[in-house]
């Protein structure tokens, strides 16, 4: 395995081995019942796989954002989704309603979607790195990221899309493990888990910087052709 292997598998055991952790001291469960990630690579996937990771999630407390949000965004869509998308954290319309990307920046997700890959929302799967609207909605913090990390790594191995596309800074480095700048990384496929990584910009900075959204267009026919869905 090279450097760049174990580093990265180190950081994946040190965020499971924090859950764990968390599960025992915050969640209190019981040691008759321990948390444990439920799929593996055999696991279950599809709908009983994601409902295996909301249940692991349970009312979650393992990070600080528990305290002061409405509901949890676990994410929606299809369970066998050929294409997922992952973006930064909830909002305040995403925690009132306890769904992912459902305010402006939510309806330009739907546009790209509907309107530029000509698919329907419902066929695809959205969700966060963060479960838990941060307060203000400021970035997320590195222990929140981590006690998080295992639930969105259990919900992409439960669905196993085809092509995973990274909104913005957050969702894109999560992704594709690097610090790099969404600037560089946009535009060009890279890996998670043997599944290809689209980097783009999220819709939350097109709605402050529109001349963007030539680029996420450029980046979404990438995936069309990816997915055999245009030539
Ligand atoms: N921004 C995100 O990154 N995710 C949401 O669910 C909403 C806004």
């Amino acid at each position: 395995m090279g450097g760049r292997d174990e580093v990265l598998q180190d950081f994946a055991e040190r965020a499971r081995f924090f859950a764990s952790l968390t599960d025992i001291g915050v969640a209190r469960v019981s040691f008759a019942a321990p948390a444990t990630a439920p799929s593996g690579a055999a696991g279950p996937s599809g709908e009983e796989g994601l409902q295996a990771v909301r249940d692991w999630m349970g009312e979650c407390t393992r990070c600080r954002l528990s305290a002061g949000r409405r509901t949890i965004v676990f994410g929606q869509g299809n369970p066998r989704a050929e294409l997922m998308f992952v973006g930064e954290a909830p909002g305040a319309e995403e925690d009132a309603q306890g769904l992912a990307f459902v305010g402006r920046a939510g309806q330009l997700l739907t546009d790209i979607i509907e309107k530029g890959l000509r698919m329907k929302r419902a066929d695809v799967f959205i969700a966060n790195v963060i479960k838990c609207r941060p307060p203000q909605n400021r970035n997320p913090e590195p222990d929140e990221l981590l006690a998080c990390q295992p639930f969105l790594e259990a919900q992409i191995r439960a669905i196993r899309p085809r092509v995973l596309v990274g909104l913005g800074k957050f969702g894109a480095q999560w992704l594709l493990k690097t610090a790099e700048p969404i600037t560089r990384l946009r535009g060009r496929f890279g890996e998670y888990e043997g599944i290809a990584v689209m980097p783009t910009y999220h819709p939350a900075y097109l709605l402050r910087n529109p001349a963007g959204k030539k680029d996420v267009w450029e980046d979404m026919k990438a995936v069309l052709r990816l997915l055999g869905r245009m030539s």
